[in-house]
């Protein structure tokens, strides 16, 4: 039915990608990390004023919602892409690199905000032909728990949408490809703080001192033993301490110790065990050796559980794009992405974008050097598009 509209909403994408690939240039040479984006919410603000596409700012904090009403009856679809970036120092050599010290767009959210600019303008340029209204939803601050998803929703920013749809580039799957999963994709991502209060000394006379080193050495390996032992293998899991900071000399025992660490789980109730089994762990191993401690849990990001119903409906649309290569089912990752409280709410799906490299090393995200294929924003632009025109028709 809608067959000839999206042919040429392909071909004014791809008329239009040096414009979205400036977009993400600039984007990524000004960067601005999670919670501060000002002037990346002004410069999105700016776009759609210009476009005199109607918007609304500040929504749950910097988020910014825009609203296009199509010439035809429809249902309301929601559009999401996130705006922050890293504190990392861009360590790539590109004309594009970033200007500010010790930040850089390293996770590709620069990528999405050009993907969705653009889709805006070319939607906007065929309002009369396209049916129901699209919800377009810059979210401000996904890097950084409580994120900014929680706040913009509470801000209202699902009212009256009927369903969402959202991407992310991924520079480890070729250009070309789509990879989606039905059901929990992204896992829910919490942090800890685990200080060890011992009591420091000399380091030839141990039997005077309580050793942070060794309490902190044990309760790595203990906090390990919570995975493999007592959480059903079937539920996956990873707890992981990504540092251990102790000590200042070497024949100086430390008495302190301050290991901090990610859990990342699939189900609350999996979440709740390994808490309480965590408690259980620090209290017993500092009990043991006569430490104090602090035990500091912040719970993070929910899963990211996608509809099955949407899921399957935006994957078969993806089959239909030229250009697209593969639609693939993927396995679930560890990594966290607050697109979970919009689908905790409505239904929808959360997809990858396949954005490696054409040459060079494909970096992972959050990575210093990290880059992506920028073709890849015209097939994210192509498959959101889809979705949500089609959507209307998904039964
Ligand atoms: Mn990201």
């Amino acid at each position: 039915m809608y067959e000839k509209l999206l042919r040429t909403i392909y071909q004014d994408l791809e008329n239009s990608f040096e414009e979205m690939q400036t977009i993400r240039r600039y984007l990524h040479m000004h960067p601005e990390v999670s919670f501060n984006e000002h002037k990346t919410a002004a410069y999105i603000q700016n776009f759609y004023r210009k476009l005199d596409i109607p918007f609304e700012a500040n929504v749950g904090g910097n988020g910014v919602v825009a609203y296009l009403t199509g010439g035809k009856p429809g249902k309301t679809v929601a559009l999401r892409a996130d705006f922050d970036a890293l504190p990392i120092q861009d360590e790539k050599e590109v004309s594009y690199r970033s200007t500010v010290a010790g930040v850089s767009h390293a996770c590709g959210h620069d990528g999405h905000t050009a993907t969705l600019l653009i889709l805006a303008k070319i939607l906007l340029a065929h309002r009369s032909e396209i049916p129901g209204t699209y919800v377009l939803i810059h979210q401000f601050a996904e890097e950084v728990a409580p994120g900014g998803a929680k706040p913009m929703i509470e801000a209202g920013c699902l009212t009256g949408v009927d369903a969402i749809f959202g991407t992310h580039l991924w520079s480890q799957f070729p250009l070309g490809t789509i990879h989606y999963r039905s059901g929990p994709m992204m896992a829910g991502a919490d942090n800890f703080t685990i200080k060890i209060i011992g009591n420091g000394g000399h380091g030839g006379a141990p039997h005077t001192t309580i050793d942070a080193v060794t309490v902190g050495a044990e309760l790595v390996v203990q906090l390990q033993q919570i995975i493999a032992r007592r959480i059903n293998p079937t539920h996956p899991a990873v707890l992981t301490i990504g540092s251990f900071h102790s000590g200042s000399a070497f024949n100086i025992i430390a008495g302190e110790a301050t290991l901090t660490g990610t859990v990342r789980t699939f189900d609350v109730t999996v979440r709740e065990k390994i808490i309480e089994e965590m408690e259980r762990v620090v209290k017993g191993v500092c009990f043991a050796a006569n430490a104090d401690y602090e035990f500091h849990y912040l719970r993070g990001y929910i899963p990211l559980i996608n509809h099955e119903k949407e899921t399957v409906f935006m994957a078969r649309v993806a089959e239909t794009i030229p250009g697209i290569t593969e639609v693939a089912e993927m396995d679930a990752v560890m990594v966290g992405e607050d697109f979970g409280y919009y689908v905790e709410k409505i239904p929808g799906t959360f997809f990858f974008t396949g954005a490696k490299p054409k040459e060079g090393i494909a970096y992972p995200h959050h990575h210093a050097k990290f880059d992506f294929a920028e073709e890849a924003m015209l097939i994210a632009a192509k498959t959101l598009g889809t979705a949500a025109i089609l959507y209307h028709n998904h039964k």
